[in-house]
């Protein structure tokens, strides 16, 4: 017997600002926090998923290569397999890149922008070091070179399209990023199917680049994790090191697999959520006092003239789950994931009700 064990006093010290992710949980709620697409799987992928299940062995581990994945994956980005790594979602990627690359040295992120890039060079024991966008959210090239100028950066992290902002980093811009540093540049793409230019073309010039992608969103499996990595092989070499051997399982595999045999199904649901974009962007402009910014993602980042969370909360008691986004450089910013049309309807509705529109 012993009389106290407090085992926040073995913790890291490095890891006790972290808190617990949690993600809101409001049943009945309609749903635009997460940016998950708002429509199911055509029912072509959902019997492809059933009939390879049907013979699918369970009981053997899965293929640690994710090899057929990433031939199907090849197939689609063009590029050759070695070139791919599978992750556990684009999460998994953003932690290995993080533990492979990161520990002990800087990780330069450009901010305001998707919160586990910190939340992962943190993990991994490196310094994140902020590169602030422009008020506009542009990416200042200027600003990122110097922010990596130091001789300790390992990783540099632009997202484009942005998450939350929503918009693009031109490639040529994240050409001269990469032309000036001598560190691992990670574009995440994740959001790439629904607009912007790819920075892909720039692999062959510019090997200190990688990109991540997702099928989370575009494709609709979010709830089966998984991403992906674009690099040039001796980057994939490098990460192969440290990536947990089973990292990607068996059913996930094979969803994704048909996911992508049947890619060309996704893109009428793909111009859908662009149109229904637009159209909440017209409504949200539309609402008084509302500032919505422009995005070629699924969602829209917008700024009220009431506290964000009063904004929140009010939606929230009308049925509507969106993410506050309040925080340095997102002053009374909310994000709202692009839904189907009832779902944008009701909460433009909602949101009128709130401001007075
Ligand atoms: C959603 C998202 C991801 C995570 O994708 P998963 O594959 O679901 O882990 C990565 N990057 C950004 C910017 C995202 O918004």
């Amino acid at each position: 017997m012993i009389d106290s064990f407090d085992p926040a006093e073995l913790l890291r010290p490095d890891l006790r600002e972290l808190v617990p992710y949690e993600a809101p949980v409001h049943p009945g709620a309609v749903k635009l926090d997460a940016n998950e697409n708002p429509y199911d799987l055509p029912a072509t992928v959902r019997e492809e998923i059933a009939s390879l299940l049907r013979d699918d062995p369970f009981n053997r581990y899965p293929d640690p290569l994710a090899i057929e994945l990433r031939q199907e994956l090849a197939a689609y980005t063009g590029l050759p397999a070695e070139c791919i790594m599978a992750g556990n979602g684009a999460d998994e990627l953003i932690q290995n890149l993080m533990l492979a690359f990161g520990g002990g040295g800087r990780v330069v992120i450009a901010t305001p922008t998707f919160s586990m890039y910190r939340i992962h060079a943190v993990i991994a024991g490196a310094m994140p070091v902020s590169a602030p966008r422009r008020t506009d959210f542009s990416l200042d090239p200027e600003v990122v070179i110097a922010a990596a100028g130091h001789p300790a950066t390992r990783l540099v992290f632009l997202c484009s399209p942005n998450n939350p902002t929503g918009n693009v980093t031109p490639p040529a811009e994240a050409a001269a990023i990469l032309a000036n540093t001598r560190a691992l540049v990670v574009v995440d793409e994740a959001y790439l199917e629904f607009g912007g230019e790819s920075c892909l073309p720039l692999l062959e010039g510019y090997p200190n680049l990688v990109m991540l992608r997702t099928m989370s969103k575009a494709f609709g499996l979010a709830g089966l994790r998984v991403g992906y990595l674009l690099g040039s092989p001796a980057v994939v070499r490098q990460l192969l090191r440290i990536k947990q051997p089973f990292n990607l399982n068996r059913f996930s595999q094979l969803a994704a697999r048909a996911a992508l045999a049947h890619r060309a199904e996704f893109e009428a649901l793909i111009r859908r959520i662009r149109e229904n974009r637009q159209a909440l962007y017209d409504g949200l402009n539309a609402v008084p006092g509302v500032t919505a910014f422009p995005s070629e993602a699924n969602f829209i980042l917008f700024r009220t003239p009431l506290p964000a969370g009063d904004v929140y909360h009010g939606l929230l008691a009308g049925g509507v789950l969106i993410r506050n986004m309040h925080g340095p450089g997102l002053q009374n910013c909310l994000r709202v994931t692009v839904g189907r049309e009832d779902e944008n309807r009701l909460f433009l509705e909602k949101l009128k009700l709130i401001l007075g529109g």
